[in-house]
């Protein structure tokens, strides 16, 4: 038990701790063989992220590797034929990072790599598959960087606010809704961050490699966690902390949100409705929810206007309709509404150098926070889980948020139109 808790103190800065593979002295030090294939490694990992990308797949076919490459608002795919140095880079990776591939199917490992200058953490995962290795490998952010604040998270005026008035003003239970595992964990930090204090015992489960959040009691709790790290984290729950944050929605922690402290988690969804479902799934009661449930927190990553190739356009058919649906013209107030679209400034980023042809200047996050209505949490009562995840979902207003940022030019029409695709794809 002390060994669970005291083992929690991990740090990527110290890249002997286990987990983490320090590749930037081996690169240096390699065989003159080796050093075209991790050059190539190196040079396609820039690449990716100038593209922003937030995960790389690679799957090994017979005549060629398939590589995709993801990021918020596109997936780009490339075939490799197999004398590509790529392929040589990802064998030498695999063995620096899955040493016993002979026992296991699949394996994740952690390594630090220099990118562009920077020092990268990756996440990587290696799974036996019927054509060879299929690997995902994700950044996770640059260890040199201070943990992020809830400004430079939520980069759009008022965001970051909503967010803090919210984890600050409430007591019981918030959702933080988001598909993307590091999105939420960032998030979840920065709150963590914002709100320590002498007076304020705060608890947080984490990942295996960890920033430390001076004043926060972090608990590591990977994805597959040990009995002994499951054990310790039900137990430092049970220490009366004010707030607890759990980054997914098997760090079973809703149960201790009562008026006296406050309790965030994660849910891996993006729409308020789903967010509610998973809870549920995971055992707990509609009944108990609706006495501790505040809000829903769902976030969006989205792709700012590239300033530099951004230029005035006008939007498409798609996009007026989405217009229209969300502000429809109210009869008598023709002349405001007019008024109001003659103010509009749609833009349109065709990509340039500066944004590796993207049109895409800078990722951000999007947040939308859901009231608890009465109506809603009278339903919970009842165990109407129908009604309320309905009247969650109607409450949604990211839509309404991408349709006023594609107004002011903040983001292309197009990727307005892309982002709401997406949204509509997932929420019904
Ligand atoms: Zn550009």
């Amino acid at each position: 038990m002390r060994n669970a808790l005291t083992a929690t103190a991990v740090h990527p800065t110290h890249p002997q701790q286990a987990g983490v593979i320090d590749l930037r002295g081996r690169l240096r030090a390699c065989h003159v063989d080796e050093r075209a294939a991790w050059f190539s490694l190196q040079e396609q990992l820039e690449l990716a992220l100038q593209q922003h990308a937030h995960e790389l797949h690679f799957d090994e076919e017979p005549s060629c590797i398939r590589y995709r490459i993801r990021s918020t608002f596109a997936t780009t795919e490339h075939q490799l034929p197999l004398d590509n140095p790529l392929r040589t880079a990802l064998a030498l990776l695999g063995k620096q990072v899955w040493p016993n591939d002979a026992d296991e199917l699949s394996h994740r490992a952690w390594f630090l790599i220099k990118v562009a200058d920077q020092d990268l953490l990756f996440q990587s995962d290696h799974v036996k598959t019927s054509g060879g290795t299929a690997i995902t490998l994700r950044p996770l952010y640059d260890i040199k960087n201070p943990l992020p604040q809830l400004e430079k998270i939520f980069a759009l005026p008022g965001q970051a606010n909503i967010v803090r008035e919210n984890v600050q003003r409430h007591k019981g239970l918030i959702l933080l809704a988001d598909t993307d595992r590091t999105r939420r964990v960032r998030t979840a930090r920065a709150i963590s961050q914002c709100l320590t204090g002498p007076d304020q015992r705060i608890l947080l489960s984490e990942t295996n490699c960890h920033p430390l959040v001076p004043g926060v009691t972090q608990i590591a709790l990977p994805v597959h966690a040990s009995e002994e790290q499951k054990l310790a984290w039900q137990q430092a729950c049970d220490m009366s902390y004010d707030v607890m944050i759990a980054l997914e929605s098997n760090h079973d922690v809703a149960q201790h949100a009562h008026q006296k402290s406050l309790v965030i988690q994660g849910v891996c969804t993006n729409t308020p409705g789903l967010a509610l479902t998973q809870l549920i799934a995971n055992g707990a009661r509609p009944e108990s929810i609706a006495r501790s449930l505040n809000s829903i927190f769902t976030q969006h990553g989205i792709g700012l206007a590239c300033q530099y190739c951004k230029c005035p356009t006008i939007p498409d058919e798609r996009l007026e309709r989405w217009m229209h649906r969300h502000s429809p013209v109210q009869s008598g107030a023709i002349s405001d509404w007019l008024a109001d679209r003659l103010t509009d400034n749609f833009v349109q980023t065709p990509g340039c150098a500066s944004c590796h042809d993207t049109g895409v200047g800078a990722v951000t996050t999007l947040v939308d926070s859901i009231k608890i209505t009465a109506d809603i949490q009278e339903a919970l009562f009842d165990a109407d889980v129908r009604f309320a995840t309905h009247a969650l979902d109607q409450q949604a207003g990211v839509e309404n948020q991408i349709i006023a940022l594609a107004r002011i030019g903040k983001i292309s029409f197009l990727h307005a139109v892309q982002y709401l695709e997406k949204y509509k794809f997932q929420a019904h």
